[in-house]
């Protein structure tokens, strides 16, 4: 049996990144990801304030992700060279103590993320669906006859482990300007176990798909297919497919190579003092996490291109009256005055209940002598009373408008 042997494939570089960012002297050198790109397409100005050193904000969602993908690397890497071959029922048992550990790890690192949201414990079982769909995927491709985790042999793994030709690694284009995180890249094995190519996977724990591919998903997987093409002259065929963990379905992305693209918004991206454009949009704005600081969907808000209805709304507002005890008061909606994110007074009043994290949040602010305009991050509303808790933000409302790290 033929298999590429984990040396021959070039998927990144070492070496230092050289001219890349000589326009900007001593600003940061600039790559672009898949997901940067992905932001700045969606809004440029989203990515340029993604590069502000803002603070960030943990989701439950990545932890998921990331349990589940660094679970997934760390059991493709397993040694169990000295185990015997036949072993079974070891695999449910390690699978669960590596998302055990990486679980605890993303709780630490959640947990210190300074905007996070409640703390979602019983996510734990998604992860762990999760992690034995992606495993199930991996036994599937392999051409193993069972999947079932349970009677998994330990020369069964090996075999697994044989065909999976890098995971994790990082795919960096020879100039240094564009960079990815490829999850898994296998063997793509033919119906007698022959490899004809590769496969990069990127593992999905969101929901699959109903039809076809986001064009997203498909760019950013078409991204790592090219990529390594481009760094290995002498690659064998490569598919991308994406490997949805949630109901164990692969889907692959076909069609032109997108490398041309990714250079053209490159250039595009590079480090700038002045912000770059902004174009809001209820898809681009409704879960940037960069509100606090663009005025322009405030502006857009007030002009009545973006909406200000539905159940979860953001708001920037003024205090009139807060009871700390009761956790009520009365706020105001301030009118935007321009697209630098000024603002005035309104006649538009709410009341409001505050509770748990937005609390704090409002005690703290109240607590520093900030008496200044607030952006309030998804604030229930019923009967015109907005209802705040684990699920919103309060944040001072502090529009930027020139880059605040060193050029
Ligand atoms: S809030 Fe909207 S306009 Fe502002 S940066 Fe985010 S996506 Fe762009």
């Amino acid at each position: 049996m033929s298999h590429a042997h984990k040396t021959d494939i070039t998927i990144g570089t070492s070496k230092e990144v050289e001219g890349v960012d000589q326009v900007d002297e001593g600003f940061r050198v600039h790559q672009l990801s898949p997901s940067s790109w992905n932001r700045y397409e969606q809004c440029p100005r989203k990515y340029w304030l993604s590069r502000q050193r803002l603070p960030r904000k943990a989701s439950m969602p990545a932890v998921v992700g990331n349990a589940v993908h660094n679970s997934v690397e760390d059991i493709c890497n397993l040694d169990i060279d000295n185990r015997e071959d036949d072993e079974v029922g070891w695999m449910p048992y390690t699978a669960k103590a590596i998302l055990d550990g990486h679980w605890n790890n993303e709780k630490v690192g959640f947990m210190a993320t300074p905007r996070h949201p409640r703390w979602k414990d019983d996510l734990i079982t998604q992860a762990h669906d999760g992690l034995v769909g992606a495993l199930k995927i991996l036994c599937s491709k392999s051409l193993l006859p069972q999947t079932k985790l349970s009677e998994l042999t330990i020369s069964d793994w090996k075999y697994v482990q044989s065909l999976v030709l890098s995971n994790e690694g990082t795919l960096v284009s020879e100039c240094g300007r564009l960079m990815g995180r490829l999850d898994l890249l296998v063997a793509d094995l033919d119906e007698n176990g022959q490899s004809r190519g590769w496969i990069v996977a990127d593992l999905k724990t969101g929901r699959p798909p109903t039809g076809a591919l986001d064009p997203k998903v498909s760019r950013q997987l078409r991204f790592y297919r090219d990529l390594l093409k481009r760094n290995n002259s002498d690659h064998p065929p490569i598919r991308a497919e994406g490997w949805y963990s949630a109901n164990q379905t692969i889907h692959e992305a076909t069609g032109d190579n997108v490398i041309d693209d990714a250079f053209v918004a490159w250039e595009g991206m590079r480090p700038s003092s002045e912000p770059l454009e902004a174009t809001p949009g209820e898809r681009a704005c409704g879960f940037c996490e960069w509100k606090a600081w663009c005025p322009a969907w405030w502006n857009a808000t007030g002009e009545g291109t973006l909406s200000s209805s539905g159940a979860f709304r953001d708001e920037v507002v003024q205090i009139i009256r807060y009871d700390s005890e009761g956790g009520a008061g009365l706020l105001e909606r301030m009118a935007s005055v321009d697209e630098s994110g000024n603002v005035s007074k309104s006649s538009k009043r709410f009341g409001f209940t505050v509770k748990d994290q937005a609390k704090n949040q409002l005690d703290e602010l109240f607590s520093d002598g900030y008496e200044g305009t607030l952006f309030i991050g998804s604030a229930r509303v019923s009967s015109k009373v907005l209802h705040l808790g684990d699920w919103s933000e309060i944040i001072p409302w502090q529009p930027i408008l020139e880059n605040t790290m060193p050029v």
